[in-house]
């Protein structure tokens, strides 16, 4: 472990990087490439994340040398600033700021205004000359200190400033004078000493280590628990702590602070964009307490606002900073979300970092800058994260239908989403989880601890605050559609109700945002999908001359396998067959067939459904336009089949002509104690060989049939399930030979096709090498390899498995992320054992993790030929197949 525990920035110089994310964290990184860059950030030091580490593992204790490192920089901090830290006439303040590798907003502490006393506010005053300022903050630092490190809830303090503004009879912190402000302070102090038993701390010293402490604490603190569980970042990556001198954006009319992008975040238009709040600091901008100004003439149009812009506001001060927007831009390569503060004209960065974008922006960004030279096509590829394309692919209002709008805030996420009204974070998380009711969760504006009940929300509607303000931010993250700052909505908690246009609307009402456009709509709006064109049509066209992998979908439906080839399919991967036996014609036909006593009442059964199988086929092969398509014989147990109502049992009864007793038997008959390990799979076709010669007639008549009807090469996969042995897919294989050679004789013609196996269960993938002597392909059944390899049943393992992930047993869901140690494990015997027997074995996976980009990367490691995934999966899959192919691991699949 190294002994440096203090990196220092500031005054044109930086001992950081900006690719010492992992020491310094995101934002002392950028912090220290800033200064570097000559960019003017006011001075600081970095305490690494080794630091924390070394915190947690060493009984909360910080390492040797660290105290005085500190106290270095902080001398050449107050040098560079010509202050000191605790001064009479001249003090230094600091900002201490948490800082992880990756940005987890809100979500740790933060402390500002360090550095004052009962001595050093006073120099605070007579420097600025403004006792009102002084006192003001003064306040704020006892209020946020006293609650972050001394656990002092901040209501105490608020109610103490209501009663200030009471008594004076005003309504506004800005309408308190700075006598005002001194008596708040002192009352501020008394509470403190009643509540701690001892005064308010005035070493400014002992402020400092408090607040690094609370900082490194704060790493541990349930919502960033949460947050990091949710995001997937590592426990043991700890917190870097930034201390930085203070500058102050409400020292007067000339001092503002802000928050922008170096394009529009929602948008991705290459627009500067940004909001800023005049004589304010900055917390008051992302707390959505006053509605904010924008920074550009355009966006004050856009956004309709009576406010002046800062362009025309603070016009030199702009100028200097869309210059800083351009190097910052053009130095990192990606869209920026910046800080600023300007101290009485003075501009100051205080921050920047990789802008969080909807998949829109990111999509237009990426394309856009890869068309302006300043990035590849492959960074381009490289920087959309397959698993947020979900985003694009959600439905939007329907233009068409008729709705009722209620008001109108900022359009802060995309999307349209429908649900009831909940008003508390709590119960949004209570009526999903409980009730299983879709919700939209409205709040005057929302804070971090209200994350988890953001996250389970369909859509979330605040009342105040702006595009950067937490529920903006948090949305968008997210992908949930969010309307923010919907002013003329009156929500009042304790009545659970919101007043509008006239209208009350309580908890329980349904409600419509469509994020879009900021819209709020009374009831359930219907919905479109989204036509997939434009920055997405070119990305992908991108994708496909990069990806080795095919994409394939698992579809049935007619319907299911056009939206697929929409999304780009080159193929069906898998069809179930089994849902296509459940349609209201045919499920008396499949009944009748398990029902049947003997082979001759199963046949007969199964030529009424011989037509309806064949035309299925006959669909899916003219959707599919002669790309290959892998159709599965019958799966599942044959109890999901029968019947379980009265009159569904009378009804089968007359049909086969036998009693209801008899039918119940049958259905007693056939009760399993563990189904998914019981008759099923190739398991049915081996005992009632009838049922996969009927499927195969099926295949092999429809590709026959669109064969010579189109002229095209039909080339089905006749795929067995849950094969263990070789014998077992032997016996299958002859079967459908069988039958295949009576078809092509009574039509006179023939089609190139082949016989394939799933490998389910890990006894076929050890003995893949057998069973690839007579399969012509794999397809790796995920879903029952990963509930047999684990031993755990796919249907009930939710519960446990969330206890599972919380202990860190597993690290994410086997059912939905692959198991690279275990499955996989298996996966890369059966793929070099199948091949070793058959070279050029053709490989693909049809289980759920086919659309799960890092079980993507995964199958490209392996050397699969294709992936196969449900529709809507489709572009997720193929841009994670060509990330693989550019080494880069996709993200987790989870929100
Ligand atoms: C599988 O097991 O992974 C699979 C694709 O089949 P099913 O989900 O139908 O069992
Ligand atoms: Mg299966």
């Amino acid at each position: 472990m190294s002994s440096k525990w203090v990196y220092s920035f500031g005054g044109g110089r930086a001992e950081g990087r900006s690719d010492m994310k992992n020491l310094l964290g995101g934002k002392g990184a950028n912090l220290a490439e800033m200064a570097n860059l000559g960019i003017p950030v006011p001075p600081g030091f970095t305490i690494p994340t080794e630091a924390c580490t070394f915190y947690y593992q060493n009984g909360n204790t910080y390492p040797e040398g660290l105290q005085d490192q500190v106290m270095v920089a902080l001398a050449t901090v107050e040098q560079i600033m010509g202050a000191k830290f605790g001064d009479q006439t001249n003090p230094l303040l600091v900002s201490v700021r948490s800082g992880a590798r990756a940005s987890m907003p809100g979500m740790m502490d933060t402390i500002l205004n360090l550095g004052l006393n009962d001595v050093s506010v006073e120099g605070l005053a007579k420097r600025s000359g403004d006792a009102r300022f002084a006192y003001d903050s003064y306040r704020r630092f006892i209020q946020m200190y006293s609650d972050v490190v001394l656990g002092v809830d901040h209501h105490h303090f608020e109610e103490i400033l209501e009663e200030a503004k009471d008594d004076r009879n005003v309504k506004l912190d800005t309408e308190l004078s700075a006598d005002d402000w001194k008596k708040v302070v002192a009352k501020y102090k008394d509470k403190v000493k009643a509540a701690m038993g001892r005064p308010f701390p005035q070493d400014v010293r002992e402020q400092l280590w408090g607040a690094v402490g609370a900082v490194f604490g704060s790493w541990m603190n349930q919502r960033a628990i949460t947050y990091r569980r949710l995001h997937d970042i590592p426990e043991s990556w700890g917190t870097a702590v930034n201390v930085q001198a203070m500058v102050f954006g409400n020292m007067g009319e000339d001092c503002c602070t802000g928050v922008c992008f170096t394009r529009d975040p929602s948008t991705g238009d290459n627009d500067f964009y940004g909001e800023f709040l005049i004589n304010a600091q900055g917390e008051d901008v992302v707390a959505g307490i006053r509605t904010p100004q924008q920074l550009t003439i355009h966006g004050r149009e856009l956004q309709r606002s009576d406010l002046p812009s800062m362009e025309e506001a603070m016009p030199v001060v702009f100028k200097e900073l869309n210059a800083i927007r351009h190097k910052l831009e053009a130095h990192y390569k990606d869209m920026q979300d910046m800080e600023f503060t300007v101290q009485q004209g003075r501009l100051w960065m205080l921050q920047t970092r990789t802008g969080k974008r909807t998949t829109k922006a990111a999509l237009k960004i990426a394309v856009d800058m890869a068309r302006e030279g300043l990035i590849t096509r492959k960074d381009a590829i490289g920087r959309i994260d397959p698993a947020a394309l979900d985003q694009l692919l959600h439905p939007t209002l329907d233009p068409k239908a008729s709705r009722t709008m209620l008001a109108r805030g900022l359009p802060a996420s995309p999307g349209a989403a429908s649900g009831k009204v909940v008003f508390s974070a709590e119960d949004a998380e209570k009526w999903v989880k409980e009730r299983k009711e879709k919700v939209i969760l409205v709040r005057i504006e929302t804070s971090p601890e209200d994350i988890g009940g953001m996250h389970v929300s369909e859509g979330i509607l605040t009342t105040r605050g702006g595009m950067t303000s937490h529920a903006a931010v948090v949305a968008r993250g997210m992908g949930t559609p969010c309307v923010a700052g919907a002013g003329e909505i009156r929500v009042d908690y304790a009545a659970k109700t919101f007043k509008v246009a006239g209208k009350v609307i309580a908890e329980g009402d349904v409600i419509t945002l469509d994020g879009g456009t900021g819209e709020v709509f009374l009831g359930a709006v219907p919905t479109i999908q989204p036509e997939l064109t434009g920055d997405f049509a070119t990305l992908m066209e991108w994708v496909d001359t990069i990806r080795t992998m095919k994409v394939r979908t698992n579809a049935e439906t007619p319907l299911d396998a056009a939206t697929a080839r929409k999304f780009g399919a080159e193929g069906i991967g898998l069809c179930r067959t089994e849902h296509m036996f459940f349609a209201p014609e045919r499920i008396l036909a499949v009944r009748e067939m398990i029902l049947a006593s003997d082979e001759k009442g199963r046949r007969a059964a199964l030529a009424k459904l011989l037509p309806f199988q064949r035309q299925d086929f006959i669909d899916l092969f003219t959707i599919m336009q002669g790309l290959p398509v892998t159709i599965r014989l019958l799966d599942p147990p044959l109890h999901e089949f029968l019947p379980h109502t009265d009159a569904d049992i009378a009804e089968i009864a007359k049909a086969a002509n036998v009693d209801v007793a008899a039918v119940k038997a049958r259905n007693a008959s056939l009760h399993e104690s563990n189904p998914m390990l019981g008759h099923r799979g190739c398991r049915l076709g081996i005992t009632y060989p009838e049922i996969y010669e009927m499927q195969a007639r099926a295949i092999f008549e429809a590709a026959v049939s669109v064969s010579q009807e189109t002229g095209r090469t039909v080339t089905p996969e006749v795929m067995i399930p849950l094969v263990g042995a070789k014998k077992e897919l032997d016996l299958m294989k002859d079967a459908v030979d069988k039958i295949a050679a009576e078809v092509f004789a009574a039509m006179g013609q023939s089609v190139k096709y082949h016989v394939g196996t799933m490998i389910e269960l890990p006894r076929a993938a050890l003995l893949a090498g057998d069973i690839a002597q007579t399969a012509e392909f794999f397809s790796f059944g995920t879903n029952d390899l990963t509930q047999t390899t684990f031993g755990m049943s796919r249907d009930d393992s939710g519960p446990f498995l969330e206890v599972y992930r919380a202990k860190g047993i597993y690290e994410h869901d086997p059912f939905a992320q692959l198991d690279q140690e275990g499955v996989g494990e298996l996966i890369k015997i059966a793929a070099e054992r199948g091949r070793a027997t058959r070279p050029g074995l053709k490989l693909g996976i049809c289980g759920e993790h086919g659309g799960d980009p890092s079980s993507v990367g995964f199958c490209q490691k392996v050397g699969l030929d294709y992936v196969s995934c449900s529709p809507y999966r489709v572009p997720i899959a193929r841009l994670a197949a060509a990330q693989a192919v550019l080494g880069k691991e996709g993200g987790s699949g989870t929100k």
